[in-house]
């Protein structure tokens, strides 16, 4: 068995078009299709300020190097310390040592200093928790940097499970936000360069071409969203490309959901950012979880 374009041993057999890639040609198509995905969607314009959300994880760190190779945009990378003990240390080093090496600017916000409360402490609801106030941190900040947008590392397994997700709970309005996060104009817009890459890939272009241990956080995998992936995953090895067909689907949908009534937006009274509920999200959860440490301490006394 030989690559397709030369006589090189494939490293990567893509089942769902039959291609077989060496080292280079498989890291030549990544980088390609990459920036396919941005051109195609105007995505990212010449001369932007662009903000990554690094974590130190291979999709992260595979985003800030191709974008790192792309000409006239001025890239900033920002980290987020969630306090998750054992490992965020070690990402937060992968993440130093490759913006010193790239020679991008990076900066680290925390938790415990943006908000008093950690990862850790919040026990049963991590990643619901982690990632509203992520979210929150990663807009405020490319706020201030006078971002024009700020990118993420989600890969395509990373949309088609919030798809499928947000279709069994019947949500067309957070089913919208997934491709159009400028619902409101305090919200940096979100894009998105991977979506088009299923996760083994980008694991795949991380691997052969970083020299990095990759470390997983010890709260993957407790959620619904890991039954989801199963499924999807068990999907796609019967029927490849099937994640594709997912995406595509949904693309169809958006301009009959883009019709959909939302609800409007009011100013939440305790921080001043955007909800459509009495108070917003963020200030929901950290209510509820500064109580929760409150119970559990005056339990212990
Ligand atoms: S797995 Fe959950 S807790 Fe860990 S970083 Fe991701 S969202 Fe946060
Ligand atoms: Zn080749
Ligand atoms: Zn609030």
């Amino acid at each position: 068995m030989r690559c397709d374009n030369c006589d090189g041993a494939p490293v990567y057999n893509r089942r769902y078009s039959g291609q077989k890639f060496c080292h280079d040609h498989f890291t030549e198509y990544f980088e390609r299709k990459v920036k396919k995905t941005i051109n195609d969607s105007g995505m990212i314009k010449r001369g932007e300020r662009i903000g990554v959300a690094l974590s130190g994880g291979k999709d992260s760190i595979t985003l800030l190097s191709i974008l790192n190779k792309m000409e006239d945009i001025e890239l900033f990378a920002i980290a987020v310390d969630e306090g998750i003990k054992g490992y965020r240390e070690k990402s937060l080093h992968v993440a130093k040592k490759f913006c010193k090496e790239t020679d991008i600017s990076l900066e680290i916000i925390s938790f415990k200093n943006s908000f008093g409360v950690t990862v850790d402490e919040t026990k049963d609801h991590a990643c619901s928790f982690c990632g509203v106030l992520r979210r929150r941190l990663l807009n405020d900040r490319a706020k201030e940097l006078g971002l024009d947008k700020l990118a993420t590392g989600h890969n395509l397994d990373d949309e088609t499970q919030a798809i499928m997700i947000n279709y069994i709970r019947g949500d067309p309005e957070r089913l919208l936000r997934l491709s159009n996060s400028t619902h409101s104009d305090k919200f940096v817009p979100r894009i998105k360069p991977l979506q088009e890459m299923p996760e083994k890939e980008v694991g795949l272009y991380a691997v052969l071409n970083f020299n990095i241990d990759f470390s997983e956080c010890p709260y993957a995998g407790d959620s619904f969203r890991t039954g989801i992936r199963d499924f999807i995953n068990t999907l796609e090895r019967d029927n490849p490309g099937i994640k594709f067909s997912i995406k595509r689907g949904y693309e169809k949908l958006t301009p009959y959901l883009e019709s959909y009534p939302t609800k409007e937006l009011k100013e939440c009274p305790l921080c001043g950012e955007p909800t459509s509920g009495e108070v917003c999200k963020v200030c929901d959860m950290l209510q509820s979880t500064k109580m929760f440490i409150n119970d559990n301490k005056n339990r212990r006394e």
